[in-house]
């Protein structure tokens, strides 16, 4: 498994896949093929600060962005936070959890899924994204994750901050 480490830390060791025992099979009669990167199940793992709450995704996520609001300062305790989106058929939880319901702009709700024994905000659904799981960047401590393609609630931005070129700019919300 140590040539799959590029995928990123993970939480604990996954079970074997389809793709995974075919890629071990190949292995052993002398042909390598990376079936994670190449094929369609590209899986990474997401978890909390103790790791008893758990989030796996498949695929290639539908958006990633960062927000600046206060609400996000203030759940997250970082400045700035990042998010990804993924369809709900390609994650799959485990782990005790909580959560805190958060009413946004125009009665919309946001429910946030956290660790009960440590705290961390892993996840959330929201009316906003009904079809979709938001997820936190950060919660996949994989310092090659896919960059933020747009920034949201700028109004509030850390002034010293600086973003990737090319990425799209909104002063509140996206419209
Ligand atoms: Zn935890
Ligand atoms: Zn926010």
């Amino acid at each position: 498994m140590t040539q799959l480490g590029h995928l990123g830390q993970r939480c604990r060791p996954r079970p074997e896949t389809r793709a995974l025992r075919r890629a071990r099979q190949y292995r052993s009669v002398g042909v390598t093929l990376d079936f994670e990167c190449r094929g369609a199940i590209m899986e990474r793992k997401a978890c909390c600060h103790c790791g008893s709450l758990r989030v796996t995704v498949t695929g290639e996520p539908t958006a990633v962005n960062v927000c600046h609001c206060q609400a996000c300062q203030r759940r997250t305790g970082a400045i700035m936070h990042s998010g990804v989106y993924f369809k709900k058929s390609q994650v799959r939880m485990e782990g005790p959890e909580k959560i805190y319901t958060r009413t946004a702009q125009e009665g919309r709700k946001m429910n946030f899924h956290f660790c009960p024994n440590c705290g961390s905000s892993v996840y959330w659904n929201a009316d906003i994204r009904p079809d979709e799981y938001g997820i936190a960047v950060g919660a996949f401590a994989d310092p090659n994750f896919p960059p933020p393609a747009f920034s949201v609630w700028e109004e509030s931005r850390h002034a010293w901050t600086h973003l990737p070129d090319g990425i799209q700019h909104f002063r509140q919300g996206r419209i």
